[in-house]
């Protein structure tokens, strides 16, 4: 299966900052496209990146994800919002480090994601059946760290 990540975060001189948004899809096969826009764009195939405008850029993206960045988003958001276990959508919300929102499945009790208001960074955790939630904490934290 294909996997989606995307992050938000922010970039360019401190007094003038410019948020950019970063999409990296993982195929089947471990082929992997990333897309950044925001003051700059790029692509980045593979490991090799390239400087390009957007329109290139997200042709490119495209090709090599099989989706386009819309429809990218739209799978993302509802990854991060459906419980991995049970299908469910009903979350209930829980703060977790200093800016940190915790999601949980409300029927599972598992982290469904963790928002961080605080970098402005949005991850997605796997969840995984054998993890118990304090793990899945901790990876949230690492993954703020990033
Ligand atoms: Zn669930």
């Amino acid at each position: 299966m294909s996997s989606i990540d995307i992050k938000h975060g922010s970039e360019g001189p401190r007094h003038d900052p410019y948020s950019y948004t970063e999409i990296t899809v993982t195929r089947e096969s471990g082929a992997t496209v990333c897309i950044h826009f925001g003051l700059i764009e790029w692509i980045e195939v593979n490991g090799i990146r390239s400087d390009t405008e957007y329109k290139v850029a997200s042709e490119i993206f495209e090709e090599h994800a099989g989706i386009s960045i819309e429809v990218a988003q739209k799978t993302y958001e509802r990854q991060a919002t459906t419980c991995g276990e049970c299908g469910g959508t009903d979350l209930r919300e829980q703060p977790g480090f200093p800016g940190e929102t915790l999601y949980f499945c409300r029927r599972c009790d598992v982290v469904v994601h963790c928002h961080s208001t605080k970098r402005q960074l949005f991850e997605l955790i796997a969840v995984r059946r054998h993890l118990r939630v304090p793990s899945l904490v901790q990876a949230a934290r690492e993954g703020v760290k990033k």
